[in-house]
């Protein structure tokens, strides 16, 4: 990086941008600016905030899995390819798991090492809290060591709709059955011009933000995502952002940001912008760099390998991640978009360890490490 390039974001951030407000136009398209660098400089300047905030060189990753309860959903939004209409699943093509069945699926990543479940679903118009608590009280009875990271905020709307409970005596019931944390998905691209263009019936930005703030106040955490590269503005990108750092100043609840590009195989997106061009790696990186400048308060930041090849998600530990994510035991949802990366936890130790890094397998709250010789305070 020149030291000119370094300090022009230097000088960019100190002018007080990144907590100019919302509101404040001329600040968000200061911000923007930072996409026009050059990627290798980008790349320095986040990889100076991560070890900043991380000096151990310590990349963390965890062994989850992915259990999709169910497909069907009514909210059909144009960026999905897992959804199945209530009428395709009367056609035999949807599916809703049993206690049973999510139970047999704990088990199997327990048997693999696994300390966590990552639970979402469609937003099935026959599915509200008496299913959703009766699953998170069966988990917590047979399995109190697993994580429960589940229900994204528009799967938390759908069951403050279904119940005719408020908001916060939802998520308190839900805490209550066993709910730990909540995922950041569904936040897309958090302007309400993107949400209306490609999730019409979706929560609002607003009330994407409002189930995190409620339940950050529980003294509860989640985390943050932005699914980008869907014909959004860099600037809507840099809105998004600043709402996550807002809040987290506000609440400090989210433990990690996770950003990914958007997929579109077999989405109606596609299937209406035929020449539509999914974001480039580069784009990715350069996208992950900003996300660490401008959320300097987020401890945690993802690398995306299930979006992205592992060789890039391996670049982006020098751009400002400090973690792998999951191994992802199964997943469903970008699978059926046509991203079809996996991995092991032998293979995803090997990328860390050659790209630089010590791996160190962590919770999903990140409060335990389980690696003989580092502590969660060491990560
Ligand atoms: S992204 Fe979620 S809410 Fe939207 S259609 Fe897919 S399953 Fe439903």
């Amino acid at each position: 990086m020149t030291n000119a390039s370094a300090n022009a974001t230097g000088a960019l951030l100190e002018k007080g941008v990144l907590d100019a407000g919302l509101e404040d136009r001329a600040a968000r398209e200061e911000l923007s600016k930072l996409f026009e660098k050059n990627f290798m400089d980008l790349a320095a300047e986040a990889d100076d905030i991560r070890r900043r905030l991380h000096p151990n060189d310590i990349v963390t990753y965890i062994v989850d899995r992915n259990i999709n309860y169910t497909n069907v959903c009514w909210v059909a939004c144009s960026f999905c390819a897992f959804y199945r209409t209530k009428r395709q699943a009367q056609r035999g093509d949807g599916y809703v798991l049993s206690t049973e069945q999510v139970l047999q699926k704990i088990q199997e990543t327990v048997d693999l090492g696994g300390t966590g479940i990552l639970m979402q679903g469609g937003l099935h118009p026959d599915i509200g809290m008496e299913y959703t608590t009766d699953l998170f009280r069966a988990i917590r009875k047979e399995y109190p060591e697993i994580q429960v990271h589940a229900l994204s905020p528009a799967e938390i709307w759908h069951l403050v709709d279904k119940s005719g409970l408020s908001l916060e005596d939802t998520l308190k019931e839900l805490k209550k059955a066993g709910l730990m944390s909540i995922p950041g998905g569904g936040a897309e691209i958090l302007t309400d011009e993107t949400r209306g263009r490609i999730a019409p019936a979706k929560n609002s930005t607003n009330a994407w933000l409002e189930v995190m703030e409620t339940w950050h106040n529980l003294g509860m955490k989640s985390t943050a995502t932005m699914m980008f590269g869907i014909d959004e503005s860099y600037e809507e990108r840099v809105e998004h952002l600043l709402h996550i750092r807002a809040l987290q100043a506000k609440t400090g609840g989210f433990t990690a940001f996770i950003d990914w590009t958007f997929q579109p195989d077999n989405t109606t997106y596609f299937k209406k912008y035929p020449d539509f061009q999914k974001a480039t790696s580069l784009d990715y990186l350069k996208t992950t760099a900003v996300s660490r400048i401008i959320l300097d308060n987020v401890a945690n930041i993802q690398a995306s390998w299930v979006t992205q090849p592992m060789k890039t998600a391996s670049i982006a530990l020098h751009a400002g991640c400090n973690d792998m994510g999951s191994i992802m035991i199964e997943e469903n949802v970008v699978k059926e978009a046509g991203a079809e990366h996996s991995t092991t936890e032998e293979e995803l130790r090997g990328v860390i360890e050659r790209s630089g890094f010590r791996p160190a397998k962590r919770t999903t709250l990140y409060d335990r490490v389980l690696e003989p010789g580092i502590s969660a305070e060491d990560i």
